[in-house]
């Protein structure tokens, strides 16, 4: 028998590392985030975990599996090296599982102790984690969680999964790294780390590493909020809940109706916008000063605050809104004003594909806009505006009145009004008669 390289909690651990020129030997690297617990399904009495540890080195049958460790009830075994992916996940060549997981086989033969095989694992599991403290406690999971086609394993721990990993955090604290349970009482690095990812959502508290009575507080509003249980202990699902918490924008609420944003940054570099509320997302496009879009909502992402936007294509898009890049100013009022800057007119904007037109009508006095420096851009045309601008480009005159374009239209005969005599100059000029009377008009040059 070979001799143990050393003892977890008693249970002897054995490196058998696979050799590195054995055909099955993974070729991929990782750095291990998850730890996947798998069960054999194989009850022949010999199928222990160094009969696994054998399968793994004699090619790991016809899907060359390939998992880090093989545990029964008398030992651990070790296969691969912690850095090394082995294909145990079934999750595909990208998988989390396969890419980013120590994997873990617990044996079944039959006549082994299934309790003491869990506690082995169990005491793995521990000394991993304390290995890899970027490894959460709830990223030991199961098989099925990272299985693409869902496999029920491991089938027969399954439905005690969260005992199993309750007794992992009840471990002897020696081999625990830290204990990340943490509660009123307690201080130290998890607490400050606890306490800054609390300030980072948006709460108010003191960083000082100690979970005394404010952070408690603090932190049951936390887990009322999420919506978990309230019981002041911060452990795995408290955990999971915060992680997605800090992932996801939390809406700061306010009004952004009518509002928008302008870039007041003055370099060329401009002001990044991502796709998604991402700080370390990849930026894709950059706003330069003086542009501004609709303001869909403030929201929080991972400890700053970001404008989620409407950009010019229509799209959402997410932007910084630290005061000193952007500014946020009322949409109506602001755009009137660039716009009559630009254009002549508050309702004419820039680049429309009909400002260039307007602007040349108003230019050539052919047709004004309709008071308060408004176009009217969106108004129906009346039949008055219609012979006064005619009017206006056929005679090329300074003078002109209503009165004077009225009588030049039923002159000419292009306008004759209504057979009750009146012309109707307030209604709106029907197709038909806007028809008409240009017809009648160029027929007369
Ligand atoms: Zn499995």
């Amino acid at each position: 028998m070979p001799t143990p390289d050393f003892y977890i909690e008693g249970t002897p651990y054995y490196k058998a590392l696979i050799a590195p020129n054995n055909e099955n030997v993974p070729y991929l690297t990782m750095v291990p985030q998850y730890i996947v617990i798998h069960e054999t399904e194989n009850y022949d009495p010999r199928a222990d975990a160094w009969m696994h540890n054998k399968f793994v080195r004699n090619g790991g049958g016809s899907a060359n599996v390939s998992f880090t460790y093989a545990v029964d009830d008398k030992r651990i075994v070790q296969n691969l090296k912690l850095n090394q992916v082995g294909w145990q996940a079934g999750d595909g060549f990208y998988g989390k599982g396969n890419r980013r997981g120590i994997s873990i086989e617990m044996c079944e033969q039959r006549g082994s102790s299934r309790s003491q095989t869990e506690k082995n694992t169990q005491a793995l599991v521990r000394y991993l984690l304390k290995k890899f403290p970027n490894i959460e406690v709830y990223h030991v999971e199961p098989h099925k969680s990272f299985s693409s086609y869902g496999k029920n394993c491991p089938s027969n721990l399954l439905p005690r999964w969260d005992s199993f990993i309750n007794g992992i955090q009840k471990g002897p604290s020696s081999v625990v790294a830290g204990a990340w349970f943490v509660k009123e009482g307690d201080d130290g690095d998890r607490v400050e780390d606890l306490q800054k990812k609390l300030r980072k959502l948006g709460y108010t508290l003191k960083i000082d590493g100690s979970f005394g009575p404010e952070t408690d507080e603090v932190f049951r509003e936390f887990q009322e909020d999420i919506g978990i249980t309230v019981d002041g202990s911060f452990g795995p699902n408290s955990q999971k809940a915060m992680d997605k918490a800090l992932r996801e924008p939390r809406d700061l609420g306010g009004n952004y109706k009518g509002k928008v944003i302008r870039i007041i940054y003055k370099k060329s570099d401009g002001i990044n916008i991502y796709r998604t509320p991402d700080w370390e997302a990849n930026p894709y496009h950059a706003y330069k000063y003086g542009e501004t879009r609709d303001i869909l909502g403030k929201y929080l992402v991972d400890g700053s605050e970001m404008f989620k936007i409407r950009g010019s294509d229509g799209d959402v898009y997410w932007i910084t809104a630290a005061e000193k890049y952007v500014e946020v100013k009322d949409k109506g009022v602001y755009e009137m004003a660039v716009n009559k800057e630009n254009t002549g007119f508050v309702d004419v904007e820039e680049g429309a594909y009909y400002a260039e037109a307007v602007k040349f009508l108003a230019e050539e006095d052919i047709l004004s806009g309709i008071g308060n420096d408004e176009f009217g851009s969106d108004d129906v045309l009346r039949r008055k505006d219609f012979a006064i601008a005619l009017y206006r480009y056929a005679k090329q005159e300074d003078e002109i009145t209503y009165d004077l374009a009225i009588e030049w239209v039923k002159e000419q005969g292009i306008m004759s009004g209504y057979p009750n005599g009146d012309f109707g100059g307030t209604d709106p000029l029907r197709r038909r008669d806007f028809a008409v009377a240009l017809y009648r008009y160029a027929k007369s040059l």
